[in-house]
C-alpha cells in the first residue's frame, strides 16, 4: 500500500515534469530534453527543489522562486491532473505493463489536449508517440484484434476527415488539418472499431453539452458556441481509455 501511493507520487511527478516541459517547448519548436526547465522570465534553472510537483507550486505560491514571475497555472493543474489520473489508473488495473502504455496514451492525450487549449495546434509528436504506443499494445496484448484495430483506425481517420469537409464547406477553414484526421486515426487504432464510435459519440455529447452551457452563459451566437472538436475528442478519448475495457466486454455480452 505505503509502496503503490510512492509509485503513484514518483511516476506522476516525473510525467508531470515530462509533460508541462512538453507542453511548453514543442509548440515553440524548442528542444525537450536541453536544457533543464528553466524560468521563462529570468532564465534561472530550476533545481530539483523547484519542480517537486504541486508542493513546490503552492510553497512559492505559484511564483519564481528567483524573481517572483507567475508561473503558468497550467503546470499547476497538470501535476494535479496527472497525479489524479496515474492514482485512478492504479486503483483500477494495478500495476502491470499493459496498463502502463494505456496510462501513457492517456497522459498523451492530455499533453495534446493541452497544446491544442493554449495553441490551438495539434502536436504530430505526440501523435507519433501516441502511434507507437498503439502499435505496441497490439503487439503485445492484442493480435487476435488486429482487423477491428484496422477498422476503428479507418473509422477515426474518416469521421475527422467528414468534419473537415465540413469545416470547409462552412468556410470556418480553407484547408484540411491532416493532424485532426491523424489523431482520429490513431484513437480508433488504439480503441478498435466499437471503442472508437463509442468515442465519437462521448465527444459528440460532450460537445453539445459544453455548446449549450456556452449559449446560454456567453449569449454567442450558435456557430461561435460550439468548442473545437479534436479537443473534445481528446477528452472523450480519455474517458474511453478509462472504461473501454468493460464498455466492449459489455457490448460483447450483449451481442452473444
Ligand atoms: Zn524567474
Amino acid at each position: 500500500m505505503v509502496f503503490s501511493i510512492l509509485g503513484i507520487a514518483a511516476i506522476s511527478s516525473v510525467l508531470a515534469i515530462i509533460s508541462n516541459n512538453s507542453i511548453d517547448r514543442i509548440p515553440r519548436n524548442q528542444s525537450i530534453i536541453k536544457p533543464e526547465p528553466y524560468c521563462r522570465s529570468c532564465a534561472t534553472a530550476f533545481t530539483w527543489k523547484d519542480q517537486i510537483p504541486i508542493l513546490s507550486y503552492l510553497m512559492h505560491k505559484g511564483k519564481c522562486p528567483y524573481c517572483g514571475a507567475k508561473i503558468p497555472t497550467r503546470n499547476f493543474f497538470i501535476e494535479i491532473g496527472e497525479f489524479a489520473w496515474v492514482s485512478i489508473f492504479v486503483l483500477k488495473f494495478g500495476w502491470s505493463y499493459e496498463a502502463i502504455i494505456v496510462l501513457l496514451f492517456g497522459i498523451s492525450l492530455i499533453a495534446i489536449i493541452a497544446i491544442e487549449y493554449e495553441n490551438r495546434v495539434m502536436s504530430d509528436l505526440i501523435l507519433l508517440i501516441m502511434l507507437m504506443l498503439s502499435v505496441i499494445f497490439l503487439l503485445a496484448y492484442r493480435q487476435s484484434e488486429f482487423p477491428n484495430a484496422l477498422l476503428g483506425m479507418v473509422i477515426g481517420a474518416g469521421v475527422m476527415a467528414v468534419y473537415n469537409f465540413m469545416k470547409i464547406a462552412g468556410k470556418t477553414v480553407v484547408r484540411f488539418d491532416y493532424s485532426e484526421i491523424k489523431l482520429g486515426a490513431v484513437l480508433g487504432l488504439f480503441f478498435g472499431g466499437f471503442g472508437i464510435i463509442l468515442c465519437i459519440f462521448l465527444a459528440w455529447f460532450i460537445g453539445a453539452i459544453l455548446g449549450s452551457v456556452k449559449i446560454k452563459f456567453f449569449k454567442k451566437d450558435h456557430r461561435d458556441a460550439i468548442p473545437e472538436f479534436p479537443t473534445i475528442l481528446a477528452i472523450a478519448g480519455i474517458i474511453t481509455v478509462l472504461f473501454n475495457t468493460e464498455l466492449t466486454q459489455f457490448y460483447i455480452a450483449l451481442m452473444r
